[in-house]
């Protein structure tokens, strides 16, 4: 890859984790070794460290709406990956600013919904409300929860794929992969893939290592990149699941899996 020659742009909506592993960073790391140019709304400024968080700080409204305005005219997206949204006002913000895309020139966007932080604790400073979040997945091409945050989106409470994805698709959802990775004490981690009348999995054998810190964030980040670059949506699936499974080899052991991130061969 020519590191001068132009790439698509991608636009990360998230928060910052100043340990380096989840979040904005994840984000920025992922998208520039699969060749993207990255720009990045911040909404909050975590203080965080491999065992706790302290801290989230909202970062205003105003300030993310100045950044919206100067990149979209400068630096148009080819999708949007939405993270860590801290409270209802930046929820409601970024509800109205999806709804002005033309459908003409609407980049892919994908909603990773987090709700925990990795190391536990509520990553954002209120509740968000329910029907907000259900409101901002009828704008995104793709919807990434983890299991917990499926089941709160979908108001199903249990872990049974098809009746979130059928929820979810009541609700305006179009396409959903729930990431297995986060949760259960298993061998084996698989991922659920829903669009159409279409249900993929994809299993592969957990990684050993000590938390699973930021792969969410990897995973929605990667895909939102594959499709910015024209892959199908089972294809992106695939490939960023092979991304993720060769950056969990690399390093088997290690707590840190995303510091070693390669772009598979
Ligand atoms: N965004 C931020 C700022 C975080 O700190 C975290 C996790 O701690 C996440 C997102 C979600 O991370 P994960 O990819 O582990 O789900």
């Amino acid at each position: 890859m020519n590191p001068f020659s132009p790439r698509p742009v991608l636009w990360t909506i998230a928060g910052s984790d100043c340990s380096g592993g989840a979040g904005i960073q994840a984000d920025i790391k992922t998208a520039h070794i699969l060749g993207m140019e990255v720009c990045s709304l911040i909404t909050a400024n975590t203080v965080q460290n491999s065992m706790q968080l302290f801290s989230i700080n909202p970062v205003e409204v105003d300030t993310l709406e100045q950044q919206f305005d100067a990149l979209l005219s400068d630096k148009t997206p080819a999708a949007i990956k939405i993270g860590m949204l801290a409270d209802n006002r930046q929820l409601r913000w970024l509800i109205g600013r999806l709804r002005q895309f033309a459908p003409s020139n609407k980049p892919i966007i994908v909603l990773d919904p987090v709700i925990k932080a990795s190391v536990g604790g509520d990553l954002s400073q209120e509740a968000l409300d329910i029907s907000l979040l259900q409101q901002l997945m009828t704008l995104v091409d793709l919807i990434t929860p983890n299991w917990s945050e499926a089941q709160y989106l979908s108001e199903t409470h249990q872990k049974d794929p098809e009746r979130c994805w059928q929820s979810l698709q009541q609700f305006g959802a179009q396409a959903l992969i729930i990431s297995g990775g986060h949760g259960d004490d298993t061998d084996v981690v698989i991922d659920h893939c829903f669009f159409a009348e279409q249900h993929l999995q994809l299993q592969s054998t957990k990684a050993q290592t000590a938390y699973g810190h930021g792969s969410g964030c990897t995973l929605s980040t990667a895909l939102a990149c594959f499709l910015a670059q024209g892959y199908l949506l089972r294809d992106a699936f695939i490939h960023a699941q092979a991304f993720i499974n060769k950056a969990f080899s690399l390093c088997p052991d290690n707590s840190d899996y995303y510091g070693s991130l390669i772009q598979p061969s």
